[in-house]
């Protein structure tokens, strides 16, 4: 058992929690709330699995026994992601071991004195970063950073538990939820610049020509109706990492960034060579949505 744990439950946390921990994670045990196939997928990217099986009770219900391995094992670091089960796991570990929480947290440094955090404040707009000299739990983002995996699996430790008094009653998909933004390898969104929701249409073909999925900024989704909500991408939105991401009309707000930190190739489309999202995007285009569009529409059609 190491000094760094990282708690999951769940497949894209700890991609995102190893990231985050980089050089400073060392060796890392994982406490793994969840299935066994779990337990072993986690167990080819750290040093050792501690192993809770949930069967089929709620994260939630194990967050005072994940708190009782932390108080006794007192790691220096415990890094969970702010999934539901998530924050109720490090919220109860923090409170047994007396540890600070921080959450929104981007990169983690030790150093002689202590552990380092970089977390995101003011809704995306500031990095902030804490030291503290005692044991710290950290809460970062989900995301479908890929964990590592090694050939081997490290050794699953089952640990017996004994759950709150949690049940599960029906698991059903939310009603409209039935996009698959968070895994698209491709996306094309949309911002206030697009106008109006019939401007949809074009920007569906473009879509479908490069298999890609629908995202849009949260004023589309929420103000506007335009695009459901549960497509809108940034900080309070979907955290997403596209190979391409695509941007029509979207201004680059912080908020909005905040949400494609992961994406590998960002383009955007801007009526305004001065818009904030050319300083993060990897190739821009100044022009009129409504006249790029179906010029990359009849490009790909005739690839
Ligand atoms: C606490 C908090 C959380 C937030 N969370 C999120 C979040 O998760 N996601 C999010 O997206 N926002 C979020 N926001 C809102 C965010 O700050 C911005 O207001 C929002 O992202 C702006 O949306 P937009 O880029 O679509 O619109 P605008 O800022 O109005 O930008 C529209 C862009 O379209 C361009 N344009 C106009 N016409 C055309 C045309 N014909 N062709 C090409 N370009 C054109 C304009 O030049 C402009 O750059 C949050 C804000 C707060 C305070």
């Amino acid at each position: 058992v190491s000094d760094t744990w990282v708690v999951v439950d769940g497949q894209d946390e700890v991609g995102a929690a190893l990231d985050a921990l980089g050089a400073a994670g060392g060796a890392v045990t994982a406490l793994v709330v969840g299935p066994q196939d779990l337990a072993e997928q986690v167990g080819r990217g750290v040093a050792d699995v501690q192993w809770i099986d949930a069967g089929d009770t709620p994260t939630e219900a194990w967050a005072d026994a994940a708190a009782g391995l932390g108080a006794a094992a007192a790691p220096a670091i415990v890094v969970g992601a702010t999934t539901p089960g998530g924050r109720a796991i490090l919220g109860a570990v923090a409170t047994r071991m007396s540890a600070p929480l921080v959450s929104n947290v981007v990169a983690i440094r030790r150093h002689d004195d202590g552990v380092e955090a970089d977390r995101l404040d003011l809704a995306g707009r500031i990095t902030e970063t804490v030291r503290t000299p005692t044991s710290v739990c950290l809460l970062v983002s989900a995301s479908d950073t890929p964990a590592p995996t090694r050939d081997d699996t490290a050794p699953v430790t089952p640990v017996r538990a004994m759950p709150a008094a949690v049940a599960r009653l029906k698991v059903e998909p939310a009603p409209g939820a039935t996009s698959r933004i968070t895994t698209a390898e491709r996306v094309v969104a949309v911002g206030r610049g697009l106008g109006s929701k019939e401007a949809l249409g074009m920007v569906e073909q473009l879509a479908r020509a490069l298999d890609a999925e629908i995202g849009c900024s949260m004023p589309v989704a929420e103000d506007l109706g335009w695009v459901p909500p549960e497509r809108y991408v940034g900080l309070s939105g979907q955290h997403i990492s596209p190979k391409l991401y695509l941007a029509l009309g979207i201004s680059g707000a912080p908020q909005h960034i905040a949400g494609i930190r992961n994406a590998r190739t960002i383009v955007a489309v801007d009526i305004d060579p001065h818009a904030p999202f050319f300083k993060t995007a990897d190739y821009g285009i100044v022009g009129d949505l409504h006249e790029v569009v179906p010029e990359l529409i009849r490009a790909l059609d005739e690839t």
